[in-house]
């Protein structure tokens, strides 16, 4: 049997670049609900970009001064009445949208995308996330993680990867493809390895900030791990870079993992004729000129948002039979109590993935 404290802490973030840490009393499972010893909880650009800096979410989207964090794996401590699956001690990821459970999307795993108004409660935005000693969650949001995955894998996946996943897939990615990456950030070189798990040969990167350019730099020339073959200064004519490297042609797919426009036209121009090309860095706006890029080119282009709860599964079950571990870009792993200085790391943003 489990002890379990009557008190624990968890961190809430006021919206100007600070962290405060409180008490809160160690939640009661309900029905359908399991309790989590949290062993793991990252922090997500979406934290810093939405929530951290400023509040920006507007309606269901608006962060609502819960316990933040919304990358958790833990493992199960108690069930509340009429779990049917989980069990205690099972280590699990979740998937950090919890849905109505009865609209399309949820039917199809993708509660990222449910409509109801009351019954879309986002981890870490609308209930209580990952930053805390415990956490309390739908038993049907929680996946299961192989045992040959750390925590902190686990932790990655449950946004991030598995944001990066769910667009790689639907662009069909194989190693029949070179792949462009625009931003090298958490997301960028999640891309990069998620590419070379699927078999790509050839991986380019590009990137503006020095510090993630260097933290690139040092993972390419890994020789157990080099994610990517060449790392593009994006002040350097990248265009230029990304053509030489293709024998004049361009990637066969691309995926900007930035959010500037900047960026996501080049992810466009670095794409070959008949190529895919995806958008999954958030926020801004983007301009290009229509035919002479998109159209002409017969590339096709993606709008990829988050992934569903079974491709989060299989993108786990993947990662365990390739023995590939996120934690490879894992910037400092700190604990609860220096939540502060994590979310300043992670806004710095070239430490790796805190
Ligand atoms: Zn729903
Ligand atoms: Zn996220």
């Amino acid at each position: 049997m489990v002890d379990i404290p009557r008190m624990m802490k968890g961190v809430v973030l006021p919206g100007d670049s600070t962290v405060v840490i409180g008490e809160y009393e160690v939640p009661e499972p309900g029905p359908g609900q399991v309790l989590l010893k949290v062993k793991a909880s990252s922090i997500c650009g979406s934290d810093i970009r939405a929530i951290y800096r400023a509040h920006l979410g507007s309606g269901p989207e608006a962060y609502q001064g819960v316990i933040a964090g919304h990358e958790p794996c833990g493992r199960v401590v108690k069930l509340g009445p009429g779990c049917r699956a989980r069990t205690v001690g099972q280590r699990v990821v979740v998937y950090h949208i919890s849905g109505c459970g009865c609209c399309p999307d949820c039917w199809a795993g993708y509660q990222i995308s449910c409509r109801s108004r009351t019954g879309r409660r986002a981890y870490g935005w609308r209930r209580n996330g990952g930053h805390a000693q415990y956490l309390l969650a739908e038993e049907r949001d929680c996946i299961p993680l192989p045992d040959n995955l750390s925590e902190v894998d686990g932790a990655f996946t449950a946004c991030g990867y598995g944001t990066v996943w769910e667009c790689l897939r639907r662009m069909n990615v194989s190693g029949a493809d070179r792949l462009l990456i625009t931003g090298l950030g958490p997301v960028g070189l999640a891309a990069a390895q998620l590419g070379r798990m699927l078999g790509v040969p050839l991986v380019l990167g590009v990137e503006r900030a020095a510090g993630r350019l260097e933290l690139a730099r040092s993972l390419m020339y890994r020789p157990d791990v080099p994610l990517l073959d060449h790392v593009i200064d994006a002040e350097d004519d990248p265009l230029d870079a990304v053509v030489a490297h293709t024998g004049g042609e361009g990637c066969e797919v691309s995926v900007d993992c930035s959010g500037s426009a900047a960026a996501r036209r080049l992810a466009l121009e670095g794409t070959r004729a008949w190529g895919r090309c995806g958008f999954i860095g958030e926020g801004g706006k983007v301009e290009f000129d229509v035919s002479p890029l998109l159209i002409h080119k017969q590339i096709t282009l993606y709008g990829s948002w988050v992934t569903s709860l079974p491709h989060l599964a299989e993108l786990l079950a993947v990662l365990s039979r390739h023995d590939v571990h996120p934690q490879l870009i894992a910037g400092p792993l700190l604990p609860l109590n220096e939540a502060a200085k994590a979310y300043t790391l992670a806004d710095e943003g070239h430490s790796g993935k805190v």
